[in-house]
Parts: structure tokens; sequence; C-alpha cells
């Protein structure tokens, strides 16, 4: 199948062109044989959005060749490429409901556009440097310094000058600099505002790529396909790597993001620099992508030097895309520019329902007959921007299909933006749990129907007794959830603080597990992370329950180890410390688990207590172990306790949920340890594992697999 899989592109008709190619590895449907049938119409046709493609490489030879009248030209384009999602403002897709209404074909476009035989035949977006868009360059303070190609050549100056260039895009600006250049990646982070979250990169080529990543069959046919994502990839060691790039883009990363040029404009870009640049999303930390051009400098304005422009209108985002290979298939972990929105295909005609999603790392999708359709990912909804975002990708999603949904579902949480944002649209208001919501998404895209074993584990989520979750084990069915088994729950001195600090988790779990005494132990890392007084106002707060939130979060745990073993005691991002805690163990699957032992059900509940576990890794930290080798047998722990309630559950198949698995060690040794057991392990693919596929678990959840809703939301 991975032969298949990887030999399509290359081996198909000369003719043919693949727009968007997604696939998933489903349970194996038994036929006999290979044919090629009739196409059975089911339910009416529906027109699709399709998502923004790369350059073809017909395109790309265009503008190479200094003998074509497209030569250079940034805005080059045809039936197999270029933009569809981020200009479209209305269905049918046409010229004239796109953001390339503003310029009138001319005569050489227009002949192309109407000639069946022409590769631009009803290219809607087709144009050439006489009739279409066009590039400007502006300084810092938005006054123009160049236009066309010269406005490349100087933003690419600059670039080699060590200068951040703000770069309009397909679905928003990057900002990008020298990825060589130390000086000037530090000076991003500091006027960005993002001190250690790893920087995507953009390479010329994929032998630049390949110079400084190890890249598989599979990572190079991501990195060359029509989404064009960003792949994370294993670096090199510096002694083995061709090139070097500047220690601040990923500090201690193993791993970098790349992606190569997708649009003609990033070609000409990289083309000219011939070396990588970090190229990251415009935008403030935790804002959404910017798509404007006066908006952008002025919201960018402290932060690029320069500004790369032009005046084709950006309908709607579109990040970037994340993906990563895992277990040899394909795993997306930012689901937007070349993926969104295209949807998932459910069994039987549904009626069309609005889903609200999570609250980090946001989507929204609606339903329509056998379809869902997952919007761009829309980031936090922390700021005033996000939820703008939000609420425009709500009715956005609504125009483009013409759907007036009948009904609409959030997350449980009451406090959640999105949950507030879905009462306010006035409509019969249903909720889903959030970690069913997690299983829920795994199963649409795996095309199960239950039952299974839910295996959600992510940071946080509202749970239905008041405390938080995070680490469930649910059995998932048409009828609903049960709550089959959890972590041991611990508390969480400070709340919201332990999220950003894992010393105060690492406390919370030594309280629980192994008394306070280990609050004086000057041997534990976290315990010297304190003064002696904040440990005794953290003690107090654990002792009499204030201000110390309960919690079964897997997510938590992974931060409150990282902390006992010393890896990090406070995160700039979300995440941070649970990746170091992935990096550190090094990749290796070869370390015994410890014992976690399953306790007696508390209301039904089997208990996963992590305190055994706990006391061995301090045990063997002070008798020498390695670090790496105590973050690897840590994990290989994780993945054992999967077996262990797969087997108390008896459900044969096991879906793999929540940010946990974004995790590539804890889901390959779950994936491995539950199919060496004889269970059929089930994980994302096309679907972030992350809170970006709430949205879509939250319809599958309640209106596939149910078919009838539960009693409206309060
Ligand atoms: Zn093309
Ligand atoms: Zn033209
Ligand atoms: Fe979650």
């Amino acid at each position: 199948m991975e032969e298949f899989l990887l030999r399509l592109e290359p081996e198909k008709p000369p003719r043919a062109f693949l727009q968007s190619f997604e696939f998933s590895y489903l349970d194996p449907a038994e036929y006999a044989g290979f044919t090629i049938r009739e196409s059975e119409s089911r339910g009416g046709p529906t027109t699709l959005v399709l998502p923004d493609i790369a350059t073809c490489p017909d395109c790309l030879a265009d503008i190479t060749d200094p003998a074509n009248r497209r030569f250079g030209y940034p805005f080059t384009n045809c039936t197999n490429c270029g933009p569809r999602f981020t200009i479209i403002e209305g269905l049918p897709y046409d010229r004239a409901s796109t953001s390339m209404r503003h310029f009138a074909m001319c005569a050489e476009c227009r002949r192309e556009y109407e000639d069946p035989l022409d590769r631009r035949f009803h290219a809607q977006p087709n144009a050439c440097p006489e009739c279409g868009p066009q590039v400007e360059l502006w300084d810092e303070s938005g006054t123009l310094r160049a236009s066309r190609a010269a406005a490349i050549a100087a933003a690419a100056d600059m670039l080699d000058a060590g200068k951040i260039v703000a770069v309009k895009g397909l679905g928003g600006f990057h900002l990008m600099v020298d990825a060589r250049d130390e000086d000037a990646v530090v000076r991003m982070r500091l006027r960005k505002r993002r001190e250690e979250k790893p920087f995507a990169l953009m390479a010329p080529g994929i032998r630049c790529v390949e110079d400084l990543c190890v890249v598989d069959r599979l990572e190079e046919r991501l990195l060359r396909s029509a989404e064009a994502p960003i792949v994370l990839l294993r670096k090199r060691p510096p002694e083995l790597a061709g090139a070097q790039i500047a220690q601040s883009v990923c500090p201690g990363n193993p791993w970098l993001g790349f992606m190569l040029p997708s649009t003609p404009l990033h070609h000409l870009l990289m083309r000219r620099l011939g070396y990588p640049v970090v190229a990251t999303s415009g935008n403030l930390s935790d804002e959404p992508i910017c798509t404007d051009a006066r908006e952008a400098s002025h919201r960018l304005s402290g932060i690029a030097d320069a500004y790369l422009v032009h005046n084709r209108p950006i309908v709607r985002h579109a990040d970037d895309s994340i993906v990563r290979v895992l277990l040899g298939r394909e795993l997306v972990l930012r689901r937007a520019r070349g993926y969104a929105p295209l949807p998932v295909a459910v069994p039987a005609g549904i009626p069309d329902t609005l889903a609200m999603g999570g609250h980090l790392k946001s989507t929204v999708a609606i339903s329509r007959g056998a379809n869902i359709f997952i919007s761009q990912h829309l980031g936090d909804l922390e700021t005033e921007q996000s939820l703008q975002a939000f609420r425009h990708a709500v009715e956005d999603l609504k125009a483009l299909y013409a759907l007036e949904p009948t009904r609409v579902i959030c997350d449980m949480h009451p406090d959640y933006v999105s949950t507030s944002e879905a009462r306010a649209t006035g409509l019969p208001l249903h909720a889903v749990q959030h970690h069913h919501a997690h299983i829920a998404s795994c199963m649409a895209e795996n095309g199960l129907e239950g039952p299974v074993l839910g295996v959600s584990w992510d940071g946080t989520g509202w749970g239905p007794d008041g405390t938080i979750w995070g680490g469930e084990f649910l059995l998932v069915d048409r009828a609903g959830y049960r709550r089959t088994a959890a972590f041991r729950a611990f508390s969480l001195p400070g709340g919201s603080a332990a999220v950003r600090e894992p010393r105060r988790t690492a406390l919370g779990l030594l309280y629980e597990g192994l008394g306070p005494a280990l609050f004086e132990d000057p041997g534990l890392l976290p315990v010297c992370a304190f003064t002696e007084r904040e440990r005794s106002l953290i003690r107090q707060m654990l002792a009499r329950g204030l201000n110390a939130p309960r919690t079964t979060s897997a997510g938590r745990l992974f931060d409150g180890v990282a902390s006992i073993l010393g890896l990090r005691q406070r995160c700039s991002f979300e995440g941070q410390a649970a990746m170091e805690l992935e990096w550190t163990a090094g990749g290796r699957t070869d370390q015994p688990p410890y014992e976690v032992p399953l306790l007696p059900r508390e209301n039904g509940c089997l208990v996963v207590d992590w305190v055994p576990l706990i006391a061995r890794l301090i045990e063997d930290l002070r008798n020498g172990t390695s670090v790496p080798l105590l973050a690897a047998r840590f994990h290989a722990s994780m993945a054992e306790s999967i077996v262990a309630v797969a087997r108390a559950a008896g459900e044969r198949r096991v879906a793999l949920s929540g940010g946990c698995f974004q995790n590539a060690l804890l889901t390959t040794l779950a994936v491995r340890r539950l199919e060496e057991n004889g269970f059929l392990p089930y994980w994302h693919q096309r679907v972030p594992p992350n809170d970006g596929g709430i949205s879509l678990g939250q319809i599958y959840a309640e209106v596939v697999l149910k078919g009838q809703l539960s009693a409206p939301y309060p």
C-alpha cells in the first residue's frame, strides 16, 4: 500500500494531475479482486470548495523560462494549481466570485481561458504580467520602494542583509528571515515576542532540506505534494549536515519543520536566495495570521523591516499545515492550507449541524449530507483577533455551502468562548464531553461506528464531575460513552499557573503520591525550583484544596515527570515540557516499563495508578540511571498502562486521540504493544489528534453515532 501511494504520482498518466490527495488506512474490506466500478450517485451533487494547490511543474517551467510570457511572474497558475480556498468569495466557483474579479483578463489570457485544449481552460485565477496582480515592496513605514521583479529582488537583498521581511502569500503573511543568521533569528524572536517555540523553515528545494534533515520517501512525497505542508523532519547531526542553520530556529529540538515553496512568488524569491529562511506566520504570538497588506503594516509594525505585498485580496486566511510521518503514515498536526476545507465523509446523510470545537487550536465544523467540513485552523481563542477569526469562519462556512444549520454543538465547558458563541446563535444547543469528542474524531476518520475503547489523553477538558479530565479511557458506542478508567487524580497548585510551570504540577504529583515529606528534599529538582516560602504556600494550597483543582490530566503528568527529571520547570509555550520529555527519550523503544497498577473501580471507573511509577523514577534517578533512559521508561510505562486497561475493558478496538498522541514515541509504543497483545489500535491520520479535531468529533459523536440528540444543553 505504501508503494502504491508513493508510485501514484510519478507513474500517473502524463496529463493527469492530482489536485489534492488525501488517504487514510482503514480496516480491510475483504474484496476478492480489483475492479473499477461505475460511480454510484448517492445523495445530491455537492460542489466542493477545493483547497489551494501548490504550483505545478508546468507552471514552474513557465516562470523560469526567459522565453515564456510569464517569465518571473509570481501569480502564474493553471487548472492544475493555484489558489482556490483563499480566493473564493462564493459558489459556484467562477472568476466573478473570487478575488480575481478585480482583474480583467487580457486578450491572450482570455484565449487560454476559453480554449478547451489549453492548460488554462477555465482556470479561474488565470493571469499574466499584462493583466494580473502585481507585487510591491514597501518599507517599514508602508511606503512603496519597488514593484514587480525589482520588488522581489529588493526583498531578497534585504533578507541577504539579515532583515525581517513580511511576505504576503496565499493565505496570509509570513515573516521571513535568513535561517542561517543567528542574530537575525534572535531579532525575530524578540520582536515577535516568541521565546522558544520552534520556527518553521522554507527551503529553495528538496536538496537543501536533505542537507539538513533525514528525509524518507513518504516525507519527500509530502514535501513535494500539492498540499505542500510543513513536514517535521529529523535533524542530521551537525557533523553530518551539509549546511547549518541558526541555533535559535528550534532551540534544543531534534526536529525541523520544513516546507517547499508553494506559490510562484515563493519559488521566485527562494530561487533568488538559494538558502533556507525562517517562514513563520505573520502575527504576534497567539494571534491569527495577517491577511491584508495595510492591516499587516500596522499589526506587524515594529517586527518587519519591509513588506513584500501584492494586490490580490486574500478572502480567508489559511496558515501553513503541519504534518509528520508516524508509523509509516501521514499524521496531520495542523490542518489548514492545502487540506482545508476538504470534508471527512460519514456513512449516511445527516442533518445540517454546526459544531464549535474547543478552545485551543480551534476549528469549527459544519455538516451537509454525508460530509463534515472542517474549517482551517483558527488558533487559540484567547484574543479579540482570534475571536473575530472564529466568528468569521462560522459565517464563512455557512455562506460557502449555503447552509442554515438547525442545531449547534459545543464543548461541555461552560466558560469556553466557543460555548458562549454557540449559545449566541440561538439554535438548539447540545454539548459533547471533550474527551468523547476526541475519540469520536478518531473514529470518524477511521470509519468506526463502535464500540471502541477510546484512550483520550490531553492537557485539559471539562469533566462532568467538576474535575479537569485528561487521562481518560472511554468505552464509546452508539449510545454514548462510559468512563471505564482514568488516571489517579491529583491537584494542580495554582490551577492554570501549573500549565506554565511544570514544577507546580510536579509538587502536586509528589504531594498526592509520596507525601509532603519530599517537599523538603533538596535532591529533587522541582523542589529546588522554589524558595522555601513558595513551597510552604503551595503545600498549604494542596492541604486545603485552595486554588488547586483536581485533575486526571495525562498532559500534566508528562509535564510533571519532565520537571522531576530536571528537564524543564517553566514553559514558554503549551506542551513544551512534554515535548522535551519525548526528545530526551530519543526514540528509544527498547526500555522496560515500570509497573502501573490498576486500582479497583471508583464509581465504576478503574483508577490507573501512576504513584509507584513516580516512586521508581525518583529512586532510579537517585541511583544514577540516565535521564534519557528514564524518559524512555516513562513512555514505555504509559503505553503499557493502555494495554492493561484494554485487557480489563475487554474491547479489541482501541482508538488513540488527544494532544498527547502527537508524541511519536508514545503513539508508536502504544500501537506496537496493543498489536502485540492482539488488539486493533486506531490513530489519527488526516485530522489532528489535538483539539483541532474536536469540532469533527462533536458532530460525529452527537449526530452520526447517536443519530438522536441528547437533552439540550442548559
Ligand atoms: Zn499550473
Ligand atoms: Zn493576461
Ligand atoms: Fe483536548
